[in-house]
């Protein structure tokens, strides 16, 4: 027999129950073993039903219970609308007891009276001080010859009508057939022996008996964790396939060559560096060199760079387009924001504004009279540089060579928008920038056909962000701290979680317009209001006038999560800050505390929080225990699941089968590094298997070059 058989093959499934599995999308016998248990059930300890005395054997609190008993007097009880349960009393000899069963009424068909069972569930008083009653067990006929306990049992979800009792047996059922007729032979293994040496994974074959049939090796709770090596050989090997594919895209990709090239040596970018009036951070030197080999080959960069806020991202991209400029080459960088567009326009004026022409287009320049003259400019090639929004992907602006592409912020556009851009040119190089740390496992995913750099080093002279959070909803205490640094030439954020009270929440939230005066009063500095509903120039304005200094203090909603760089802003307080997220309250985190200028004092951050749930009040303890983007995002992701962290808009997010982005991010960062390597080794006839795996996935991908010369 082979796991590739039709399901009808395994013992117990005739065409009836064949067509159910079908149709829920379970053809074939491995079709089926791909259902994992959701739980396993240790049964190998029996217990005894709670004495005469009335003292449980066993108590409940320490788990549910395994006995064998006999079933007396089954029936049906009706309740009131239509509901009924089945009771019966098992009786061990010793003592008898009560049993309930909600939902399954077949089961006063089914269970015999006088015969031995096998009862597993929890035992509880009745009415929390009544009888000992179990309920809801699960509940097996014994076999003769076997009293004993029942092992480790795998609990099952249905597959689609299909009971997880019928579940449970035909599982069982099809690895003792396949087992009984070929070894471990029944299905491929396709995983390379290093890296199953190297990892200590068993084979697939064992490690599908193991899941379904457990031997008493992995732990119960291993099993359940999902973290015996039998579960780790199945997410491994689902996220090497993934991160093949990826890799063998990218090679692909590699072999289109792009048109342009760059005149810069080694000495040429050094020269650069040496323009900036700051020593480059050992990780920015690190990821510049990490672009300078990508432009310097001869098929497009595709590189994401993350770095948490302030890391020093447009250094590298200013650098980058400066060596594009020299080689006689057009950039361009796209910000997701007007205000960013402009901030990134000013501070490259400033750095590179003597050797490079740099223009900007947003929709207000465009709207300006000289709109028309620029977009000339780029299209004839005298705009070394364009930063700007995504009025950048119109229609109307057209390049003459667009080599570089930097994106910067790229959470807040979608793919569709880089590759808008990326069209502006001919396969230009991409540089893709973004503060929102994102896990590295999910990175590695989502933008799975970008190479990650990770700027992981601030550069000197920041002083560390002081973290506090409250409860106490007093205002006295956080005001005089946040006016202190006002006095000393510093700015301050008020963030509020709703723009007005009535947005129909029962919990009562700070809102700015409730209490924004109340605020601005207390901390008696010019202050300005930013929120969604104001026009965006309005918003811009309003930033720009804060930016300058002319006003001190800012109240405003989430809007000002992105980018902006204020160095002197030292102070903010967070409101209602059990509304947000963990990523969300370190981007606002990130707003403060750029400067360096030590008569600004230490920068604080205050979250208030009333009466915080429990999660919550979790997730505000990392926020002010760390600072690391990395390991705020990572908690993040084991607090709220993957597909939260990226939120709806984030399409392309892979499901995996077996393998859990959060729980097993190791063992995808194993696969990720291991992928290029299995690549260089798949013409090896002795992975056949693996190759046929990946050509199955996705048909073509294998070329003749990287498969087989197959016969
Ligand atoms: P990001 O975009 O990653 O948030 P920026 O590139 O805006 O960060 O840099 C933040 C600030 O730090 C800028 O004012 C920048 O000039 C400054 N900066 C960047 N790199 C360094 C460095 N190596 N040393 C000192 N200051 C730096
Ligand atoms: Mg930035």
């Amino acid at each position: 027999m082979d796991a590739r058989d039709p399901i009808t093959s395994t013992r117990g499934v005739g065409p009836v129950l064949g067509r159910r599995l079908a149709a829920a999308g379970c053809r074939r016998i491995v079709d089926l073993l791909a259902h994992l248990p959701l739980r396993y059930e240790d049964r190998r300890t029996l217990g005894r039903l709670p004495g005469a005395d009335g003292a449980a054997t066993e108590s409940p609190a320490s788990g549910p219970l395994t006995v064998v008993a006999r079933l007396e007097n089954v029936r049906r009880v009706f309740g009131r609308r239509r509901f009924s349960r089945v009771e019966a009393v098992a009786s061990d000899g010793a003592a008898r007891v009560g049993v309930v069963w909600f939902n399954r009424p077949y089961l006063a068909q089914q269970l015999e009276e006088n015969v031995s069972y096998l009862l597993h569930g929890p035992l509880r008083r009745r009415g929390g001080d009544g009888p000992w009653q179990l309920s809801n067990p699960t509940v097996e006929r014994i076999s003769g010859e076997k009293p004993g306990g029942g092992g480790l049992r795998p609990v099952y979800g249905r597959i689609g009508e299909v009971p997880p009792s019928r579940v449970a047996r035909l599982a069982a059922d099809a690895i003792r057939g396949l087992r009984d007729t070929s070894a471990s032979n029944w299905i491929e293994e396709w995983l390379p022996r290093e890296e199953r040496t190297k990892h200590q994974l068993p084979r697939l074959a064992d490690a599908l008996t193991e899941v379904h049939l457990p031997s008493g090796h992995a732990s119960i709770e291993e099993l359940n964790a999902r973290r015996s090596p039998a579960h780790a050989r199945l997410a491994y090997g689902e996220f090497l396939l993934q991160q093949l594919q990826l890799a063998a895209v990218r090679r692909q990709r590699r072999r289109s060559g792009k048109p342009h090239r760059y005149r810069a040596d080694g000495a040429a970018w050094a020269a650069a560096a040496g323009l900036v009036p700051f020593r480059l951070t050992r990780a920015q030197e690190r990821v510049l060199g990490e672009i300078a080999e990508d432009l310097a080959r001869n098929e497009p960069m595709l590189r994401l760079v993350q770095g948490d806020v302030g890391s020093g991202k447009t250094v590298l991209a200013a650098l980058s387009c400066l060596i594009a400029a020299r080689s006689g080459l057009q950039s361009a960088l796209m910000a997701p924001t007007e205000l960013l567009a402009e901030q990134h326009f000013a501070s490259l004026e400033r750095l590179l504004g003597s050797r490079l022409t740099i223009a900007l287009v947003t929709s207000s320049q465009r709207a300006a009279s000289d709109g028309g003259a620029v977009d000339e400019r780029i299209a004839d090639g005298r705009i070394d540089l364009v930063v700007g929004t995504h009025a950048l992907i119109e229609e109307r602006t057209r390049f003459a060579r667009l080599a570089l592409a930097v994106i910067d912020e790229q959470h807040r556009f979608g793919v569709v928008q880089r590759q808008s851009l990326a069209r502006k040119g001919l396969r230009p190089d991409l540089l893709v920038m973004t503060a929102t740390p994102i896990p590295r496992s999910l990175a590695l995913t989502v933008y799975g056909d970008l190479d990650v750099s990770i700027l992981d080093e601030m550069p000197p002279g920041r002083r560390p962000i002081e973290t506090r959070v409250t409860t106490d909803g007093r205002m006295e205490k956080v005001v005089n701290e946040v006016r202190q640094r006002l006095e000393s030439g510093g700015r301050a954020y008020v963030v509020f979680p709703l723009i007005d009270g009535g947005e129909g929440t029962a919990a009562r939230l700070p809102s700015l317009k409730e209490s924004g005066l109340k605020w601005a009063r207390a901390l008696a500095a010019p202050y300005g209001v930013v929120h969604g509903r104001l026009r965006r120039q309005e918003r811009d304005e309003t930033m720009g006038r804060f930016a300058r200094g002319s006003i001190q203090v800012l109240l405003a909603t989430t809007v000002i999560e992105v980018g902006v760089d204020v160095p002197e802003a030292t102070a903010m307080v967070i409101l209602g800050a059990e509304r947000f997220g963990l990523a969300q309250l370190h981007q606002l985190r990130g707003r403060i505390g750029r400067g360096t200028d030590p008569e600004l004092g230490d920068p604080l951050c205050v979250a208030i929080a009333e009466a915080p749930s429990a999660e919550a009040e979790r997730r505000l303890e990392v926020f002010a225990a760390s600072t690391d983007g990395f390991r705020i995002a990572e908690e993040d992701m084991r607090q709220r699941g993957p597909g939260e962290i990226l939120g709806t808009r984030q399409a392309g997010l892979p499901q995996f089968r077996f393998g859990d982005l959060a729980r097993d991010w190791r063992w995808l960062v194993a696969a990720r590094q291991d992928a290029s390597q299995v690549l260089d080794r798949l013409a090896d006839p002795a992975n056949a298997a693996l190759r046929r795996q990946l050509e199955r996935r996705v048909p073509g991908l294998v070329s003749p070059e990287e498969g087989s010369a197959r016969p």
